[in-house]
């Protein structure tokens, strides 16, 4: 299985950014594992075509579940791939929080994007409330069983990101043992729903990975990547990150 380093840009980034595009390029000019960066939808096209012939693959932040019509705002997973994206995250805490998005929800747009053609990079995690309360493992199962399609397509289609709400951001992390323990879990809850093809599935950890974290969390099993918030907008923070995948 290719390892998945996937940046989430969120609503940062104007042209000016599309510099560190070309420095986090110049730095894994190849690289012996998948390098994404989802940024905010304005820059999907420009930064596809800076990524065009690299190793840098670019994503969406979130899809809506109908191919086109009435949605004013909104974009489509057509509108990606036009765009020039091959992957998408759906379900990020933020918007589950900000736009009150549903597991249903977030399933039918991951059926969208994947009839559509892309990678989708579905998020889930617990709250700090539901960790104290000892949810953790329950939680994410309902999220899992809620957000995920039927059917899981090629294993390379859908992407598990665990990322602990109350991580992303702070500066903070869940141990070690904690995060495979997660990992653990959805592995065996994705192999339990697709059968064993899903040991090829793709499981990120994200929240507050930065360089000097990266080494000891990719170590661990069944953690094949991460994504990246605030240390994948300047190439000199993400490009550790890519490394450390690659000698993981
Ligand atoms: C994220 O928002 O997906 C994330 C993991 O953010 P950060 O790395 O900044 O914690």
């Amino acid at each position: 299985m290719r390892k998945l380093a996937a940046g989430n840009w969120k609503m940062n980034g104007s042209a000016a950014a599309l510099a560190e595009v070309k420095a986090l390029i110049a730095a894994h000019p190849a690289t012996s594992c998948d390098m994404l960066l989802c940024p905010p939808a304005t820059l999907v096209a420009r930064m596809a075509e800076v990524a065009t012939g690299s190793a840098l693959s670019v994503g969406g932040q979130d899809c809506h579940a109908q191919g086109s019509g009435a949605h004013t705002g909104d974009i489509s997973a057509q509108m990606l791939v036009d765009a020039g994206a091959s992957h998408v995250i759906l379900g990020h805490s933020e918007r589950r929080a900000d736009h009150l998005e549903t597991d249903a929800l977030v399933q039918a747009k991951t059926i969208a994007a994947q009839a559509a053609g892309l990678t989708a990079i579905v998020c889930v995690g617990e709250t700090e409330a539901q960790r104290d309360a000892g949810k953790t493992l329950a939680v994410i199962g309902g999220q899992l069983d809620g957000s995920l399609p039927p059917d899981m397509n090629r294993p390379d289609a859908l992407v598990i990101a665990y990322e602990p709400v109350w991580a992303i951001g702070t500066g903070r992390t869940p141990t070690l043992d904690e995060v495979a323990e997660v990992h653990a879990h959805i592995r065996a809850a994705v192999i339990n729903r697709y059968g064993a093809a899903a040991q090829g599935m793709r499981l990120l950890y994200g929240g507050s990975v930065k360089a000097s974290n990266a080494a000891a969390i990719f170590a661990l099993p069944n953690v094949d990547g991460a994504l990246v918030g605030g240390a994948s907008l300047k190439a000199a923070d993400f490009a550790p990150i890519v490394a450390a995948l690659t000698q993981a």
